[in-house]
């Protein structure tokens, strides 16, 4: 199965995403609203200036919490968005996509971690949730994501990974379109590849570390 990398250019100015991209390098994470579209209309920029391969078109992931008073940026600038835990923030999303772009790509985060993880909705809320969100007109639920609390063995770390699996193929029976499982980052993706994810978002692994303080 094809495994697609998700560069996390978070705290990364707009030259490295461009060199990331003349490396061929098409998908890109953001965890901060407001600097994610900012970014995005810097490339946008520098590719109308000729700065990237004219078939270089970039696909833009929103993977930080989502407030309500950021869904219309993200639901503006962005392709996806991996951190769906509640209907609400759903609801005005598919409200704030606008018509001309094509529905906005969508996974619902789960809380695999328990106590140790405030975000994502929790597993057994995960069905209902889902069915509600890939309901809804300009959504397209494509799957489940995952931020597991640091593990540093290899066994530990695919325990969440594969509860999640778990809970994706008993939701893809009622949501057949399900195909994305985003979990795995630096630290932790050969785990996550290993149990089933089809998707990794590595940051300092591709761009080296972020100045500390900056999660
Ligand atoms: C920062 C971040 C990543 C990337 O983390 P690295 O450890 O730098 O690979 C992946 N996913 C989310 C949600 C993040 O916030």
């Amino acid at each position: 199965m094809d495994i697609t990398l998700l560069a996390v250019s978070k705290t990364r100015p707009a030259r490295d995403v461009v060199t990331a991209a003349l490396a061929g390098q098409r998908d890109f994470g953001e965890n901060y609203a407001q600097e994610g579209a900012d970014k995005i209309l810097a490339l946008r920029a520098l590719a109308q200036q000729g700065a990237l391969p004219e078939n270089a078109a970039l696909i833009w992931h929103f993977i930080g919490p989502l407030q309500s008073n950021k869904t219309r940026l993200v639901a503006e600038q962005f392709d996806w968005a991996h951190s769906i835990e509640r209907l609400k923030i759903a609801e005005r999303l598919s409200a704030q996509r606008p018509a001309q772009l094509p529905p906005l790509q969508v996974c619902v985060q789960v809380n695999v971690s328990g106590e140790a993880s405030k975000s994502g909705c929790p597993p057994q809320e995960a069905l209902d949730l889902c069915l509600a969100v890939a309901s809804l007109p300009r959504l397209k639920l494509r799957g489940l994501m995952c931020i597991p609390a640091p593990a540093h063995d290899f066994a530990a770390q695919c325990r969440p990974f594969l509860q999640l699996w778990q809970r994706f193929m008993e939701i893809k029976t009622r949501c057949p379109e399900l195909d994305t499982l985003s979990m795995g980052m630096s630290d932790d993706l050969e785990a996550a590849v290993q149990s089933g994810g089809t998707l990794v978002r590595v940051g300092s692994a591709i761009f080296g570390q972020r100045e500390s303080g900056k999660k």
